[in-house]
């Protein structure tokens, strides 16, 4: 019998979490491996996530506005018409030279990489954790770890009553390779998948029919930014539908049927079922070290990410927070910080989110309910991007950036925005936050001209009533 492998740092998951927290454990002098059950590396986010679902969006606008837009410029083209192979090679090959990039990764940084099913099997007499790597052909390896770093990320949620043939009523995996248009598609969950991949097949040509339990799209965000964003998908030729609470879907024949209460059923020719997304700890051994999980599923950790059994610690999906990449990749970095020198930081009030629809939705910090619920005063600071000179250039001139402050410091609390690229544009915010800036701060700082920058500047002025440009 081969000797069984010893690690420093054993991580479980090569997503965003796991492969950036091995990286920095590596880069610590860590003896550490990596435990993968996908043949490629990257996880949800590269493999069926963030990348493939940019890919098709940038993709989708282009073919919208090839189609739509152009003309406005005085550019006249004629004969535009999609090609769906095309378009999703392009994304294929985006992704595997992402996936091939975190191999690399992992290589140059000594990194031993075991392909496989990672499972916690309990503690050897020394103390180490021992894990089995169980591989596709059922072959079984056992390594240890002085430390774990639990990664496994999150699935699809269902709900009861849909009936999930993972094609045609299918979850966001399949809808990012689905062979052709869907005539009518129908979308359970106005969240971000929802909005975001309901986006992609909108502009290629689906009559896309959206179905949210909830009052209004998006509704994790300001309620300001969600009611606007409710206006703009509207606008776009979404069909959407609140209030309503999806109890059935199924595949009939050539059709799927989609069932909610107060509602006729819907029939359609594809069902995206985008409801949220559940913690990967499915025959993780979680039992043999005693390690509990939370009412939904996710595995509960201190301030220093460690879970209830010493030395094992949990990052990223699979822990609970905002189910965001770079949430994840920030975890990484801090637990294995903590694992080599005993300390790791995450600043958990400036964590961005970005919704990749047109425009843009992208948030920082505290929403105005939030700090209302709160008892936080503050004050707020609202610019729209119709009056800025370079959103007039590109011809996107929908939304706003909305600024709150502190009533009697004047510190940030929290940036909304809706507009062009205001997923680049929210970095700007969250380095203030970051470093607890003003609004008075930002207002000061000199924004070069003519760009989309300057609205939040305009922003930060309407905090204190002197926006120069309305
Ligand atoms: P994951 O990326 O899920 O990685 C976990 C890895 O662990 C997987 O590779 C899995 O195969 C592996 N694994 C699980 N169990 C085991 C086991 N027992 N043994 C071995 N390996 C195992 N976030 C953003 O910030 N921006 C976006 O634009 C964005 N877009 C998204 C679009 C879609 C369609 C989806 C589905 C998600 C999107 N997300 C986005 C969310 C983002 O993908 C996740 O938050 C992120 O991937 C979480 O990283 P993670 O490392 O925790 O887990
Ligand atoms: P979500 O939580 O964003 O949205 C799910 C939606 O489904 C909610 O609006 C909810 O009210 C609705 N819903 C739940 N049950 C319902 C029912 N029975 N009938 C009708 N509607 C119902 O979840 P998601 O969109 O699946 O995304 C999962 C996670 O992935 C999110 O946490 C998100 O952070 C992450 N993600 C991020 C990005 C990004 O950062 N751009 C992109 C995609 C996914």
């Amino acid at each position: 019998m081969s000797e069984i492998q010893q690690y420093d740092v054993v991580v479980i998951g090569a997503g965003p979490g796991g492969y950036v927290a091995a990286i920095r454990a590596a880069q610590l002098g860590l003896h550490t491996a990596c435990i993968e059950k996908e043949p490629a590396l990257g996880g949800t986010c590269l493999r069926v996530g963030c990348i493939p679902s940019k890919a098709l969006l940038e993709s989708s606008e282009r073919f919208l506005e090839a189609q739509s837009h152009l003309a406005e410029h005085g550019v006249d083209v004629s004969g535009v018409s999609l090609n769906l192979d095309k378009m999703m090679a392009r994304k294929t090959k985006i992704v595997t030279g992402l996936t091939d990039g975190v191999a690399f990764l992992l290589k140059k940084n000594k990194i031993d990489r075991h392909t496989g099913h990672g499972k916690l099997l309990g503690r050897g007499e020394d103390g180490q954790v021992r894990i089995s790597v169980t591989a596709d052909d059922g072959s079984e390896t056992e390594i240890t770890g002085k430390n774990v770093i639990l990664a496994t990320g999150s699935s699809v949620a269902t709900l009861p009553g849909l009936e999930m043939d993972w094609d045609r009523v299918g979850g966001s995996t399949e809808a990012l390779s689905w062979p052709e248009v869907p005539k009518h598609l129908v979308v359970i969950g106005a969240g971000v998948i929802g909005m975001e991949l309901g986006s992609v097949w909108n502009r290629l040509g689906s009559q896309v029919t959206v179905l949210e339990y909830a009052d209004r799209p998006l509704p994790g965000q300001d309620l300001e930014v969600s009611k606007r964003m409710k206006r703009v998908f509207k606008k776009q030729g979404f069909d959407m539908h609140f209030g309503v609470r999806v109890t059935g879907a199924r595949v009939d024949g050539d059709s799927c049927i989609v069932e909610a209460d107060g509602q006729d059923p819907i029939t359609c020719d594809r069902v995206l079922v985008a409801v949220g997304r559940k913690p990967n700890t499915v025959n993780l051994g979680l039992e043999n070290l005693q390690i509990e999980t939370s009412k939904r599923g996710r595995i509960p950790v201190d301030g220093n990410w460690m879970t209830s059994a010493p030395g094992v610690f949990a990052i990223g999906d699979v822990k609970p927070g905002p189910m965001l990449a770079h949430r994840a990749e920030e975890e990484g970095v801090a637990v294995s910080e903590f694992i080599g020198t005993g300390h790791g930081h995450v600043d958990y009030s400036a964590i961005p989110g970005v919704v990749y629809t047109e425009p843009e939705v992208a948030a920082v910090g505290q929403t105005e309910e939030q700090l209302k619920e709160a008892g936080i005063p503050y004050r707020k600071g609202s610019f729209p991007f119709a009056p800025n000179a370079r959103a007039k250039a590109l011809g996107q001139t929908e939304g706003f950036v909305k600024i709150l402050a502190h009533a009697e410091t004047d510190r940030v609390l929290g940036v909304h925005m809706i507009g062009p690229r205001v997923g680049e544009l929210i970095v700007e915010a969250t380095m203030a936050m970051s470093f607890s800036a003003s609004s008075e701060d930002i207002a000061r700082i000199c924004h070069a001209h003519p760009t989309l920058h300057e609205v939040v500047k305009e922003a930060a002025l309407a905090v204190d009533g002197r926006a120069i440009h309305s």
